[in-house]
């Protein structure tokens, strides 16, 4: 019997587990406090378990994140890490440090079916899902190297589901990860500062309302169906006004009051005032705030990055009819880890069709 990945259980999994092993609930909270807290893997340093359950415990489990195959530091300070998930497959994980703030953007799976023209993580195909263990054990590692690293003991305060893959097409290991990451016997962290992105998949997002309702961002992109069809083919499948209705229904629950819609700025295709009215238009009765993204080239893309003036013209269109808009940083540039350019290593990648999208849907 091959050894259990503790870091693949939320606190409720971990109870069971315990009680399985005849062991009371409090020695789950305990351990937990131990992995996720004090960024302990192995059980002999838990140093308040009796002697006995630690030696129960290297016979039966472990506690095994991601191995890193390599990290780069960018100038700003931004970093990244390819972590290896086996099959000589990559997933990344970057860290942005701010003045008051570090962002640790997380991959849920090994590429992406879901195929936005402007992706690149999309462009690679879809691999496979990723286990909780290797969600959480992003948050795992880049707590310990960080924290190794400098005298910060909380270098990360937010957590954002943007890196590579769509973490809704990976609902049922995505909700444990989201647990621990606002457990307090684990990472505590509050609902406002886990966000997760989507690209829109209507059924999950009204099933995360009920589950573990974070921070939403959706992935807009687009002010109407035509438009959306082309750059994010999930919109044939939920179109605007199944998505709109779905972000109005999610803010009933949402621990913020509004819903941040992402919009990226593609030059000449969506960056025109008359898109600016017809987004004004769409989410009139959704409260929300718009960011506005830089298009992120990546070799092969067929798309340019609007210019600043365009991007300034679009944002000011947006705040004059009363819309909050800001226009998002690129960070790390020089190491590729801005939003949309985590590449990882995706090999075996399953066809890409839209086809698949019934599938993950
Ligand atoms: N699948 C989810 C989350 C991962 S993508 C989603 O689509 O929301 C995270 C964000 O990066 C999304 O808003 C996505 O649209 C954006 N993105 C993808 N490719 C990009 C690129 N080349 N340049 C800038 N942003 C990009
Ligand atoms: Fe997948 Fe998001 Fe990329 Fe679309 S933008 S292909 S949903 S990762």
């Amino acid at each position: 019997m091959s050894a259990t990945n503790l870091l693949d259980f939320d606190l409720d999994g971990l109870t069971n587990w315990f009680a399985n092993q005849g062991e009371k609930p409090f020695r789950a909270r305990q351990v937990a406090r131990w992995i996720h807290q004090a960024g302990v893997s192995r059980f002999d340093d838990m140093s308040d378990l009796a002697k006995s359950l630690r030696e129960k415990l290297n016979r039966l489990a472990v506690v095994e994140p991601p191995r890193m195959l390599s990290e780069q530091i960018a100038s700003d300070g931004t970093r990244k890490w390819l972590l290896d998930v086996g099959s000589k497959n990559g997933v990344e994980t970057v860290f942005i440090p701010e003045t008051n703030r570090g962002t640790l953007c997380i991959s849920s799976q090994v590429g992406c079916a879901l195929d936005c023209s402007f992706c690149s993580t999309g462009k690679q195909g879809f691999n496979r899902n990723l286990s909780v263990a290797e969600i959480i054990g992003q948050l795992w590692w880049a707590n310990h190297t960080l924290t190794s690293d400098s005298s910060d003991e909380r270098p990360i305060t937010n957590v954002v589901m943007m890196g590579m893959g769509e973490p809704l097409a990976n609902y049922q290991n995505l909700i444990p990860a989201l647990r621990l990451m606002l457990d307090d016997h684990a990472w505590g962290l509050s609902r406002r500062r886990v966000t997760v992105s989507t690209s829109g998949l209507v059924p999950a997002m009204d099933q995360l309302r009920e589950d573990c309702p974070v921070a939403l961002a959706v992935s807009l992109h687009a002010p109407n169906d035509a438009l959306r069809n082309e750059l994010v083919p999930i919109n044939r499948k939920y179109p605007l006004a199944q998505l709109m209705a779905a972000c109005q229904r999610y803010l009933d629950r949402a621990p913020r009051d509004f819903i941040t819609f992402e919009y990226i700025m593609l030059a000449g295709i969506n960056d025109q005032p008359a898109h600016a009215r017809e987004l004004i238009e769409l989410v009139r009765d959704v409260p929300c705030k718009f960011n506005l993204i830089p298009f992120n080239p990546f070799p092969g893309s067929d798309y340019r990055r609007s210019t600043a003036e365009t991007v300034q013209r679009f944002q000011s269109l947006l705040t004059t009819a009363g819309l909050v808009a800001t226009i998002r940083k690129t960070r790390g540039d020089d190491i590729d880890a801005a939003c949309g350019q985590l590449a990882g290593r995706v090999q075996d990648k399953t066809r890409r069709t839209v086809h698949k999208l019934e599938k993950v849907a």
